[in-house]
């Protein structure tokens, strides 16, 4: 069997269609809506995410605010910007881009952002409403995966669904909506004793990980959907420098039914979604 790709930025253009739509309706009721992006220092990745959020909000007619700071900057003058832009009716959305500096205590910056515009869903608040199964605002990258089993008429429901990784950002919030469809789950990650004997029995597998390619053809249940959300830059052989996923993609598609590639499968998911939460907020900020 060869793996049908699912194919992250096709999706994505006809979903960002629609927002683009949205945004236009809520700027002419006057409520144009608008996320504002926290940089703090000079990581080179960070800065490239963060660009491309900044182009996709102009790409929908979402107004965008950027604020960068000096990596040495003290932590109380990022939070007093927060509590301005928590107050600032322009802004539906606030998002501070990880990792921050290590005089920054990261969980007390994201609990400074309101809840109401965490529009990345990593708010306390949000992921307690998340684990409850009533989400106000979903992170980013779990949305964008489960838009993208939705778009593909995966049906989840008492599938075994395994998720490698538990990370607050990806694993975990990816578990509880799988949970919330009704698949049974496991979660995996660096001490469980023989990963593939999990992997080998997943109908559904979402790698996110970061180890390039360490999920091979040999640990996918023949036909199983395979989602990859890693994001790994290859440093030796002749793709040093190219991006690469978790999974071995060139085995696993011979396995599985569906799967994802690295670029261009999760990775502009991720960034639909953040435009998605932050239309939905303006949404609930018109409607109120
Ligand atoms: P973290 O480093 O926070 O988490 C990685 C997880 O993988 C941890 O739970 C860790 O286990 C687990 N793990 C590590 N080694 C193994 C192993 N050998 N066997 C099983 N589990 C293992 O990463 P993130 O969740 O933030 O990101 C994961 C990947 O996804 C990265 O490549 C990142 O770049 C990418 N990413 C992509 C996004 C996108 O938009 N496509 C968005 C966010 C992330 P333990 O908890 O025990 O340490």
């Amino acid at each position: 069997m060869t793996a049908k790709i699912l194919d992250g930025n096709a999706l994505s253009a006809t979903l960002r269609q629609s927002l683009h739509e949205r945004a236009a309706a809520l700027a002419a009721q006057g409520c144009r809506p608008g996320l504002a992006v926290i940089l703090v220092g000079e990581n080179p990745a960070s800065q490239v995410y963060v660009r491309n959020k900044i182009k996709a909000c102009e790409a929908v007619g979402v107004h965008s605010e950027k604020y960068e700071f000096p990596a040495d900057t003290p932590p109380e003058k990022v939070l007093s910007r927060i509590a301005a832009l928590n107050a600032d009716p322009k802004i539906h959305g606030i998002l501070v881009q990880l990792p921050l500096p290590p005089q920054f205590d990261e969980n007390a910056v994201l609990e400074a952002v309101s809840p109401e515009k965490d529009v990345d869903g990593f708010h306390a608040e949000n992921v307690g409403l998340l684990a409850q199964g009533n989400p106000r605002f979903i992170s980013c990258t779990p949305y964008g995966v489960m838009e993208m089993l939705r778009a593909e008429g995966v049906s989840l429901r008492g599938k075994e669904a395994v998720v490698v990784g538990r990370s607050n950002i990806v694993g975990k919030p990816m578990a509880l909506l799988l949970i919330g469809a009704s698949a049974t789950v496991t979660v995996c990650h660096s001490q469980t004793r023989d990963l593939a004997f999990h992997t080998r029995r997943a109908d559904v597998l979402i790698c996110a990980i970061g180890k390039p390619k360490m999920i091979t053809g040999d640990m996918i249940k023949p036909g199983a959907v395979v989602i990859d959300v890693g994001i790994n830059r290859l440093q030796t052989g002749p793709d040093a420098g190219k991006l690469c996923g978790d999974v071995d993609f060139a085995s696993a598609r011979e396995v599985a039914s569906l799967i994802t590639p690295v670029p261009g499968g999760v990775g502009p998911m991720t960034i639909t979604m953040l435009l998605a939460n932050t239309i939905e907020s303006a949404d609930r900020a018109a409607g109120k």
